[in-house]
């Protein structure tokens, strides 16, 4: 199996505009949107605009970045959601869990006693998501 980064993924289409997709923030180095298959309300993903396949081939430098800004978002998220808790996840290859592969940061508010929802499960709807982001913007917007 290649391990080179294929330009054709998902991720690197919704940085080149080519599909859409719910932002919360955007930087030039970085891009937070809505997970379009939530494992819970407001889960949220942490892209590099650099093509990197995942952690492992990724340039420290855009590591640091990519940490710094899945944190702010973080905070945010878990504001938004009234979360008791975040979940912070990162996968690499199939192996690893990882299902596109482009470097990405899963963040997932938490609350007490409430399991994840399955992996990749349902799609969500697209104007509840956009209320979700909105909700995420907003509690940027009050840092
Ligand atoms: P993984 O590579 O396993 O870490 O996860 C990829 C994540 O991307 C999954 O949680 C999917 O639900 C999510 N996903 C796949 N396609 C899109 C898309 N077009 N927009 C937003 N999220 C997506």
């Amino acid at each position: 199996m290649s391990t080179a980064y294929d330009p054709g993924n998902i991720f690197a289409k919704i940085l080149r505009g080519e599909i859409p997709a719910e932002k919360v923030y955007e930087d030039d180095d970085t891009l937070a949107f809505m997970d379009v298959m939530p494992q819970a309300e407001g889960h949220t993903l942490v892209i590099p605009k650099s093509p990197s396949r995942g952690f492992l081939d990724a340039d420290p430098e855009v590591l640091a970045r990519l940490i710094k800004v899945a944190q702010r978002v973080g905070r945010a998220v878990k504001t938004a959601f009234e979360a008791d808790g975040l979940s912070v996840f990162q996968y690499n290859e199939p192996a690893g869990g990882q299902t596109v592969f482009h470097l990405h940061v899963h963040l997932v508010p938490r609350r007490e006693g409430v399991p994840l929802k399955r992996h990749e499960g349902g799609m969500a709807d697209k104007d509840v998501l956009a209320r979700h982001a909105e909700r995420i913007r907003a509690a940027l917007r009050q840092e």
